[in-house]
């Protein structure tokens, strides 16, 4: 026999469990029968395809049963694919996957309470320690002729040794605790089964003795006769719901499966059965989590879609089963025409797999569309999740541009909440010749921007863009329908727009602009007259192809190498005070802070620290004595 120690992770994993994680302990059962269900699967699919095991015959089934007297046991047992002392350790005594190491790392305390987070994160198993003080697995390997037995008490170590079974699969033996006592009951395990585990393909066989009082026989003691029989039943229906008839499922059932296939607590925010047939038969249901799933923005974030073939379960970990900006959606793809034995290259270069992710896709954005036209509340909170991932579709999908343009929601300057293009478009100014947007920087601080004040004077509504990657995306998509989207921070946004009177009034303005560019020297590129600032004196702006400031500061952060210094543009009002101040001014000093102070305090109203902070308060001292 050999005793090891649990990796560290698991011992904190174990921690986390049996001391967070009790809310809600009854999920245990679902996850060790998903376990027991997929290595069915995987025998399965071996069976169908591997070298070794192809032609391997058996009959899927789990089976389930406990000792009610006595020391309490509860039994899961199945015939898949099995474990040997390999698989033992390296399944059993580790976790396998760095994602769920660096998810449980980031957990708050009160996100470790929550006990869905487990089968999200796949610590499945570990989780029958919340209701068990010792486990033994006993497991054979389809195709090998030994048998292994784990053992642990689900403190820091466990053992592996020798041991017998007949058939290959494993079966799980609890040694309940306290806490799961409760469970070495027919009616709770036949419960939990119904609740979470009846869309699991295979039969679960229940065993229990059931018990009869002969009333007319009497026992040495004079009691009723006890008589027990050993029955078993299968629980679950075993259907696999995606393959039954539309009409025939209802609401609550498409709502549970998703829940118990993929361990939410919340019921989806909606979701979309197609069982397609003619050239291509398949099926998909698909579903939107309500809550983005945690692991969205990681780069080894899980797939969220199932891949079967004929109902045979194929992989739940490829990523190009969609493409990545809809990693946030759950479900199953079941083809007709695929091969069992369809490899991940394959399946890249396959083309029904092309044609289904296609029409996939189609749908999905379809539905989209339909639910922000006919249900807004529904899709304010669906943009609430997913606007982000949607706007990278905007640059990665080219083909679906036009949809994805009218399904991404931005902020406003008019109004709280989100703006769709096409609102914008429809309520614009007449003779408006641009879709009008500010970008790079913090919602707050674009809002407060002296540009979009100006424009929002002259009746114009602006796009407030503070995602990361609008300032990217944005400018790659350069028409809206016919409408051309123009950055206001940009040189010439408005120079269309201006009257015959603003750019004589711009002309006649120059020198001025010419004295502050003299007195900022190197520190500008260039000083411009505008009359579209209302109240402030100036504004920074950026030239055609400039990345903003606020991406500058970001790159250089980043260590981005030789990020080149692009000096500000500064943009002056003509109309305000403070330049007129300086137009008249004859005092060569006055006339350089006043210039300075300007250029510093248009520099923080795009929420960047004067380069020279105390030369900003001196000069600013100067000035206001
Ligand atoms: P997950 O199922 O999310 O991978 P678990 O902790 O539940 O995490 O299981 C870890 C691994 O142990 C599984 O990925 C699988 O390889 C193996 N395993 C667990 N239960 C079984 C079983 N009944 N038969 C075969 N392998 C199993």
């Amino acid at each position: 026999m050999s005793s090891r120690k649990f990796k560290t992770e698991v011992a904190d994993l174990l921690h986390l469990i049996i001391h967070s994680l009790y809310s809600n302990k009854e999920i245990f059962l679902r996850e060790l029968i998903s376990n027991a269900s997929d290595a069915i699967d995987k025998l399965r699919y071996l069976s169908l395809t591997d070298e070794k095991l192809k032609g391997f015959s058996f009959e899927p089934r789990i089976d389930i049963s406990f000792t009610e007297e006595g020391v309490r046991t509860l039994t899961i047992s199945d015939n898949g694919i099995g474990m040997d002392e390999d698989d033992l350790n390296n399944n059993l005594g580790t976790i396998a996957s760095s994602g769920t190491r660096k998810f449980l790392a980031s957990l708050t305390d009160e996100q470790k309470k929550d006990s869905n987070l487990i089968g999200q994160f796949g610590v499945g198993f570990y989780s029958a320690f919340m209701v068990a003080k010792h486990i033994a697995v006993i497991s054979r390997k389809a195709g090998d002729d030994k048998a292994w037995k784990w053992e642990s008490d689900g403190e820091s170590s466990y053992t592996v040794e020798e041991a017998q079974r007949d058939e290959q699969g494993s079966t799980i033996i609890l040694t309940l605790s306290s806490e799961g006592e409760e469970y070495a009951n027919r009616w709770e395990l036949q419960n939990l089964i119904k609740k979470y585990s009846d869309n699991i393909a295979y039969p679960i066989f229940l065993s229990y003795d059931q018990v009869h009082y002969d009333n007319d026989k009497k026992d040495a003691e004079g009691n009723p006769l006890k008589t027990s029989e050993h029955k078993r039943e299968q629980i679950n229906t075993a259907s696999a719901l995606w393959k039954r008839s539309k009409s025939s499922i209802k609401d609550e059932e498409y709502k549970e499966f998703y829940k118990n296939s993929f361990y939410d607590s919340e019921d989806p925010l909606f979701y979309v059965h197609t069982q397609a047939e003619g050239a291509q038969e398949y099926t998909t249901l698909f579903y939107i989590p309500a809550k983005a799933p945690f692991d969205m923005y990681y780069a080894d974030y899980r797939p969220g879609v199932k891949l079967y073939v004929k109902r045979v379960y194929i992989t739940d970990d490829d990523k190009d089963l969609l493409p990545s900006y809809l990693r946030f959606v759950r479900g199953i793809i079941d083809s007709e025409d695929l091969p069992l034995n369809v490899s991940r290259e394959i399946l890249q270069e396959n083309r029904v797999m092309a044609a289904i992710r296609n029409a996939s896709v189609k749908k999905l954005l379809g539905e989209f569309r339909k639910m922000s036209e006919n249900n807004p509340d529904l899709y304010d909170k669906f943009i609430s999740q997913y606007n982000r991932p949607l706007k990278e579709g905007l640059y990665s999908d080219y083909a679906n541009r036009e949809t994805l343009l009218d399904l991404v929601r931005y902020r406003s300057s008019e109004e709280d909440g989100f703006v769709s293009l096409k609102k914008y478009k429809e309520r614009m100014k007449e003779g408006q010749k641009a879709i009008y947007y500010i970008s790079g920087g913090r919602e707050d601080v674009l809002k407060a921007s002296p540009l979009v004040a100006a424009y929002k004077e002259k009746g114009y509504e602006v796009l407030i863009m503070a995602d990361d990657i609008d300032d990217i995306v944005t400018a790659t998509i350069g028409k809206y329908g016919d409408v051309p989207l123009k950055a206001i921070n940009k040189q010439g946004a408005l120079d269309d727009l201006k009257s015959d009177e603003d750019k004589k009034k711009e002309e006649e303005k120059k020198p001025v602009a010419e004295k502050i560019r003299k007195a900022l020297g190197d520190k500008v590129r260039d000083v411009v007259v505008s009359t579209r600032l209302t109240d402030s004196p100036a504004a920074v702006i950026m030239g055609d192809d400039d990345p903003s400031v606020q991406m500058q500061r970001i790159m250089k952060q980043m260590g981005a190498g030789d990020v080149p210094d692009i000096k500000p543009l500064l943009e002056i009002n003509p109309d305000s005070p403070v330049i007129q101040k300086i137009e008249a001014a004859s005092d060569e000093d006055y006339v350089a802070a006043a210039s300075s102070v300007i250029l510093d305090q248009a520099l923080l109203q795009e929420g960047v620290m004067p380069s020279d902070p105390a030369a900003f308060a001196k000069n600013l001292t100067k000035l206001l004595s």
